[in-house]
């Protein structure tokens, strides 16, 4: 697993259950969402009556399970958590479905993978409240139908843009969550040393959160590395030094770039001249699978401005050659941008 990985694994999971901010206002960032939020559930609360189902889309590590346990806690609510993947058949759906009490928030991590007859059986439980389900098998099957509790659906996904229209349309409202500013990843650590108690001055703070990649999930994590450094390196408080030494060490740079990131970076511009270059070219000459350096690497690259994707290949930004301490061939400069 690479440590500057915006998903967790399963352990890490535990560890940052502690860290969930619980209520609205604990939840730092991400401001427009959260006004919003706040909005569609006290109207909701006012009412009486369940929210509208809600669909959180953004990438990974951003908080969408903790704005989804948030949403619970506020609406004073049971929380029930699944997910696309667990969901194969829309048996599995309708167990979950039936089973749910008035008022449950049903979280739906990853829904865009949920297999398509579910899927259908969704499209019905949230506009009707009610499953069909299905009795016997081939032209003697009938569909039985069943009410369900009124329940409030909330679905988080990473790609809004694969979601069936109809079930996207279901939704009454979508947060689109975008990665957080420096500031706000310097509070959100600011705070996980709080509850960690581990002691960090701001210059600490500042140097973890630029090299968080905007993610609150990495943030936490070099937190707790860097910590781990203070107190067996230094003398257990982290001060910019510390974190510098700290993520020096687990080869995360100044822009937090890995050891992935950079040698996609150099092979780039060192062997390819900054490109064009093909991807499978490129990934062949750092030894990695295309798919890899598509998937894991390029997205950040990309974001930071170090790459950009032409129709003839891939090409080296000037700011990559300045991130690499190198001198650009004057036609990057010059002609390119
Ligand atoms: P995934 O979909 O991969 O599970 P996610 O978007 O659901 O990711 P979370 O699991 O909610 O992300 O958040 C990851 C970690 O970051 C958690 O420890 C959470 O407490 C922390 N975190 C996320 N957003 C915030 C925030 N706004 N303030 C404080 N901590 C946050």
């Amino acid at each position: 697993e690479r440590f500057v990985s915006p998903v967790a694994d399963g352990e890490e999971k535990v560890i940052e259950a502690a860290l969930r901010p619980k209520r609205l206002d604990e939840f730092i960032g991400q401001a427009r969402v959260r006004e919003q939020l706040s909005l569609v559930l006290h109207s909701a609360l006012r009412r009486g009556r369940p929210p509208d189902h809600l669909l959180m889309s953004g990438p990974p590590g951003l908080g969408k399970t903790t704005l989804a346990m948030i949403i619970a806690s506020e609406l004073g609510m049971p929380l029930r958590i699944s997910s696309g993947p667990a969901i194969e058949r829309a048996g599995d759906l309708a167990a979950v479905l039936s089973t749910l009490s008035e008022g449950e928030v049903l979280f739906l991590d990853e829904i865009h993978r949920m297999a398509r007859p579910a899927e259908e059986m969704l499209y019905v439980a949230m506009e009707d409240f009610r499953v069909d389900v299905v009795v016997g098998k081939g032209p003697g099957a009938t569909a039985i139908p069943l009410d369900i509790a009124p329940f409030t659906l909330v679905g988080a996904t990473t790609r809004a843009g694969l979601l069936p229209a109809p079930l996207r349309d279901r939704f009454g409202f979508v947060a689109h969550m975008d990665f957080y500013e420096p500031a706000d990843l310097e509070r959100i650590i600011h705070r996980s040393a709080r509850l960690l108690d581990v002691r960090m001055d701001d210059d600490g703070a500042a140097e973890i959160a630029r090299r968080a990649r905007g993610t609150p999930r990495i943030a936490n994590r070099l937190l707790r590395r860097v910590r781990d450094y203070a107190e067996v390196r230094a003398d257990g408080v982290i001060t910019v030094e510390v974190a510098r030494q700290a993520l020096t060490l687990y080869e995360v740079d100044a822009d937090g770039l890995d050891r992935l990131d950079r040698s996609v970076l150099e092979a780039l511009l060192v062997k390819f001249g900054g490109g064009p270059v093909g991807l499978s070219t490129l990934a062949v000459a750092v030894g990695e699978e295309p798919e890899t350096v598509e998937v894991v690497a390029e997205p950040f690259l990309v974001r930071k401005g170090f790459i950009a994707r032409t129709p003839r290949g891939r090409i080296a930004t000037p700011a990559a050659w300045r991130h690499l301490g190198l001198a650009p061939p004057p036609t990057v400069e010059g002609t390119l941008f």
